[in-house]
Parts: structure tokens; sequence; C-alpha cells
């Protein structure tokens, strides 16, 4: 399918092919699914709601709820203030939220609806909530969408009357329900009193019942997005996509904030449980010491199948640093980083990972797209794709294994439920990793050197 792509590389300024982002919408709509009893609406075109909703539904192979604005000619030209009164009405009768969060689109920005002015006209029913966010889908990426649907529920909800508490807020960033779950588990191992905001387990991973819920069990309650205000602190794991809000509710509620890496591999990993264990005032529990020597031992037996392999590693910013630093740890070599958020934030930070290591050459990038990715692996081949569902037809126009992970995977289940954070998220990626280059030997030896034991 991918045959044909030119191995020259010429100097794009305005044309992305197949981009390594979707639009801000996206992230701000997983966001509002993070918050209990919430619907998400799309203050927009019908279309645009559909495309948010079918790829969210795509990864994580559950409904996406989410509501539109439904604009169409009228609305484009004279605004979309009536549609979004007329919405709100609608979904409060209808559907019956705690709260709405709503989110502009590319149309809606263009045409410049004052989002705030509209919903400030709006007559909202005694105890529920409407709270907006601008995330227009030419800045940025679904990323930055994620990040400010996160800043508007802090700028609405959090209270900085709030009475003060001992429990730190969690900002868990763009990752799946599983590695929430993940997380979760170690602030509990480490005893650590937490709001994980926002908290997609248990709604887009909600079990099988035989009967539909519309809000599922799971989601950050509106008290606890509150209660934020009173925090002791805020652990933001990943700049990109929780420094904003952490800065936010800085600024409003005057709560400390620690921006630590998103905890993938062994030293971010252990970056977050001390946090979490200096939080909580404990010794780092034994059970997490023994996750953490089973993980090491994993590295240190399949080291010889690691070391020195290239790899091309692609996707949402603080996913991608998380995944460099843990394959510089497990002693591979990062050939070509890339994502497609636009920010230098994203290159200093890989750069700087990067000199830790002395691992040879390392194209990086922001703002970039797989066509240029694969332009490269043309001219010089890596051993391995790190990344999402859309590096699928590199990895077969070119013949390199693929692992799959981040945002989205479209095309494997299972894959959300199950984490990549955590020392847990370690293992289980270190044997995808593993087992990736060991088929790719297997496949490729000669008959008399086919092992069975390895
Ligand atoms: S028009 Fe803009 S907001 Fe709508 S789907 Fe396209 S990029 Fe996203």
């Amino acid at each position: 399918m991918l045959d044909l792509t030119p191995k020259t590389v010429s100097e794009r300024s305005a044309l992305r092919i197949n981009p390594c982002k979707t639009c801000q919408p996206v992230g701000a709509l997983y966001a509002a699914l993070g918050v209990h009893r919430c619907m998400p609406h799309s203050h927009g075109s019908q279309g645009c709601v559909s495309y948010h909703r079918t790829f969210l539904t795509r990864h994580f192979k559950e409904p996406a709820v989410a509501t539109s604005s439904s604009f169409t000619e009228g609305a484009s030209v004279f605004g979309g203030g009536p549609n979004l009164r007329a919405a709100v009405k609608n979904i409060f009768d209808i559907y019956d939220p705690d709260i709405i969060a709503v989110h502009t689109t590319c149309l809606s920005e263009t045409i410049g609806d004052d989002l705030n002015a509209c919903i400030q006209d709006i007559s909202v029913p005694d105890g529920k909530i409407v709270v907006h966010a601008n995330t227009p889908s030419y800045v940025g990426s679904h990323v930055t969408g994620y990040a400010n649907m996160l800043s508007g529920f802090i700028r609405c909800l959090a209270d900085p009357r709030a009475a003060k508490n001992d429990r730190t807020a969690v900002f868990p960033g763009f990752v799946n329900p599983g590695d929430i779950r993940e997380l979760k588990r170690i602030l509990s191992l480490t005893g650590l009193p937490s709001i994980m905001f926002p908290d997609q387990s248990g709604v887009m991973d909600a079990p099988m019942t035989n009967t539909y819920v519309m809000y599922p069990q799971g989601g950050t309650p509106l008290d606890d997005i509150r209660a934020l205000g009173g925090c002791a602190r805020v652990l933001a794991l990943g700049g990109f996509a929780c420094a904003e809000p952490a800065d936010v509710l800085d600024k409003k509620c005057k709560v400390p904030c620690a921006v630590l890496p998103m905890p993938v591999g062994v030293g971010a990993t252990d970056a977050f449980v001390t946090a979490a264990a200096e939080g909580a005032g404990r010794a780092v529990p034994e059970e997490l010491e023994d996750e953490r020597g089973r993980l090491l031992d994993l590295m240190l037996d399949a080291n010889p199948y690691f070391y020195n392999k290239s790899v091309a590693v692609y996707g949402d910013p603080d996913t991608v640093a998380g995944l460099v630093a843990f394959i510089l740890e497990l002693g591979m070599r990062p050939r070509y980083v890339v994502t497609g958020t636009p920010g230098e934030a994203f290159t200093r930070r890989i750069t700087a990972l990067l000199q830790e290591y002395d691992t040879g050459n390392c194209t990086v990038k922001a703002a970039a797209d797989l066509f240029e990715l694969h332009q490269w692996i043309k001219n010089e081949p890596v051993d391995l794709l790190l990344g999402t569902s859309y590096g699928k037809q590199i990895a077969k126009a070119e013949d390199i294994p693929l692992v799959r992970a981040g945002f989205p995977v479209l095309d494997r289940y299972g894959h959300s439920y199950l984490p990549i954070v955590g020392y847990q998220g370690g293992i289980r990626l270190a044997k995808m990793i593993a087992d990736a280059l060991m088929d790719r030997q297997d496949r490729d030896c000669a008959d008399e050197d086919l092992e069975v034991v390895m």
C-alpha cells in the first residue's frame, strides 16, 4: 500500500501526510468522559462529533457518548448560540447528565462563537453545570484538547475555598483506562490518599452487564473536582497533557504541583512511586519493590534481544518520551522519534533523554508526520516500530515488526485494559518488544538455527 513512498525527502511546510495526531476535540471528549455523569458536547456540526466518537470507539471498543450543537448553514452564518441553548435544554431533559462539558470545533472557532458569553446566557437547571473549553483543531492536537478540557473543568469547578485536605491530585495524562487502574493500584499500595482526575477507568472499559447504562460507575465525581482546590499537591504525569491544567489549578487555588514524566519504564516509575511514598510519609512498599525487581530481571534476561536494536518511536509526546526512556533502559537505540503534536519542548525533552546515553544518531521531530518517518526508514531501516496502529502500513511495506502502544490502537483488542505504566506495565511492554523481535528472528532464521529453548 505504501510501497511507492518516495525515498527522497523534500521540505514541506503546509502539508501533513498521515499525520501523527488527531484533532483537539477528540482529546477534549476523552477528558470529559473521565468525569462521572458528564455528557461531552461538541459545539459544531454533526460530522465532527461523529468522527470524534467513532475515533474513540474504535480505540476503546466502547461506545463514546457525546452530543452536538448540530450546526447547519444558518448557525454557520449567524452563530451557534441558539443551537447551543436548544442543545443544553434537550440534553438535560432527555439524557439527564449532572454536567455538560462543551468543547468547540474548527467551525465554531472560525466563525468566532464566544462560548463563554453563550453559556452565560443559557438558563441551566438547578444543580446542573455546564463547563467549556476552546479546542480549535488547527492548533495543537488531541493532547492539547485534552489539556484544555481539564483546564476548563478546573476553571469552572475547582474551589479555592474547599476545605484543605491531605489528598494528592493525580493527573494521569492521556492514557488508557488500564493505565489509570494501575496508577490507582500503585497509589493505594503506597497509602497516598488521592483524587484521580480525570478517571476513564470504569467508563471506557465498563464491564458487559447486558444492560446499557449511559453513565457507568467510573469517572471522577464532581465533588472531587471541587475538592481539587483543597488538595495538598498535584502530581501531573506528563508535561504535555498535564502541566497546563496543573498550572491553572495552582494559579486558581494555590495547589503546588510537581510535573513528572509519564511513568513508563524503570526510572520514570521510580520517580512516581517515590513521590507517592514521600507524599504518604511511608517507605516504598515491598510489593512494589518486588515488582521492580521482576522487571529488572526480565530486562536482564532478554537483554541480548534488546541490545543495540534500532527503533522508530512515534505517537503522543508524553507517551513517546516514556517509551524512549524505557527503550534506552533496555539497551535499544532510538533512531527516529516523532510526534504530531507541535512544540519544541518535545525535541528538548527527547534530546535530554538521549544525552544520558550514548546511542548514536537519532532524528527527533515534533509536528511531524508518518510519511516523512517512512521516507527516513526507506533511507535507513530500523529493527522495530513502536507506536500506534498508523505505523501498520509502514511495517508492512518495509517488513519491520511493529509493537503497538499509545493512542490510537485501532486494529487490536484488549490493549486498553492493560497498562504500559508502572513496573507491571514495563513488564508487559518489555515482553511485547521481546516477543516481536524473537518472532522475527524465528521467522527469518535458517531451519537448523530454529531454537526451542532461548
Ligand atoms: S472539522 Fe475540525 S473539529 Fe471537526 S473533525 Fe475536522 S479537524 Fe476535527
